[in-house]
């Protein structure tokens, strides 16, 4: 029986891991996909404290390496739900489970899809939800990001080194990006926001070839050969409730300790229900959520 299984290796999952490791703690890792999680497909990051300038791949690498360097153990499995044992808890898995004095949820968030015809046909087969893994594939040609927040806007600034022409669609009259982003995107000639605008429809046979639009100007169909969509986040808290309570919206209900309303069950990072998902946000759960863990475990042990 592990002290501690930490579920999602993201910022927040690897720093738990660092801060139980250091704490003398066993610790488990599962990773159901890729490590670093959002913060492996960011191409730079200019937020972290102490850093003026490191890109998302580098950062999650260095979070892998401090943490495995203290013993921290890394599976890769995705955990599918959670059930109380007598001392404990069961993270269940496809290969079985392991059994866990205590666990951390730090599963982040996934993205929202446009829900429209031809999005899951074509996907990846120009409908990517990641610019910085898929773009390179479409270096020359014209491609389109739908979306109005930072990670669109970060997607149609970096498509834009390598493609003649990026079609930015927004469906409101504003991006709701962050202001320098936002002055970025203006200053860039070959991105060419299209306001008040959604897509109704990813056409194409083999591969996606055009885009049908919508919105204030009228109907018109756009040819492109991608499409990057970053229209938001959702949480994936269902395989954990109930018991697991969960606000509205799906994220973890949890207080500033990160303590959920299970004895035992912490959660980190983006899952949980607050006003700020950032990594320094994340990384500071990681560290709290591993630290009241500990806390619980002593008390349990005294
Ligand atoms: C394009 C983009 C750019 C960004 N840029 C910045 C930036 O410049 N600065 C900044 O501060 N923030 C940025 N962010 C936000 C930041 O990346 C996130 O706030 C941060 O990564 C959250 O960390 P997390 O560990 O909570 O979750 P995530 O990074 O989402 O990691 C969760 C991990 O859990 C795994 N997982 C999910 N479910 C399971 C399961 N059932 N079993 C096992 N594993 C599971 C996932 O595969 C993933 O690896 C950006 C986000 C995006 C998408």
């Amino acid at each position: 029986m592990y002290d501690i299984v930490i579920i999602g290796g993201g910022p927040a999952g690897l720093t738990a891991a660092l801060y139980a490791k250091r704490a003398g703690r066993s610790a488990l890792l599962l990773e159901g996909g890729v490590l670093g999680g959002q913060a492996a497909t960011t191409p730079e990051i200019e937020n972290w404290p102490g850093t003026q300038r490191i890109s998302g791949g580098d950062f999650a690498m260095n979070l892998y390496q401090q943490s495995t360097a203290l013993g921290a153990e890394i599976r890769f499995e995705a955990a599918t739900g959670l059930e109380k044992v007598s001392d404990g808890w069961r993270v269940r898995t496809a290969a079985g489970g392991y059994e866990t004095r205590a666990v951390i949820l730090a599963n982040g968030v996934r993205r929202r899809k446009l829900g429209v015809p031809g999005e899951e046909q074509l996907a990846g087969r120009g409908v990517s939800v990641c610019a910085t893994c898929d773009g390179g594939f479409f270096k020359g040609k014209e491609v389109a990001v739908v979306g109005g927040g930072s990670a669109a806007l970060e997607d149609a600034l970096y498509l834009a080194s390598l493609c003649p022409r990026v079609w930015l669609i927004h469906r409101r009259d504003r991006f709701r990006g962050e202001t320098h982003l936002v002055r970025a995107v203006e200053s860039i000639p070959n991105i060419i926001p299209v306001m008040d605008t959604w897509v109704e429809e990813v056409r194409g046979a083999e591969r996606v070839e055009s885009l049908l639009l919508d919105g204030k100007a009228g109907a018109r169909e756009l040819t492109v050969s991608a499409v990057f969509t970053a229209v938001g986040l959702i949480p994936d808290n269902g395989a954990f409730a109930p018991p697991l309570e969960l606000d509205e919206q799906g994220y973890v209900r949890a207080d500033e300790g990160c303590r959920t309303n299970l004895p035992g069950v912490f959660a980190a990072g983006d899952t949980r229900a607050k006003p700020l998902r950032q990594l320094v946000t994340a990384a500071a759960d990681g560290a709290m959520a591993a630290f009241q863990a500990g806390n619980f475990l002593n008390l349990r042990d005294s």
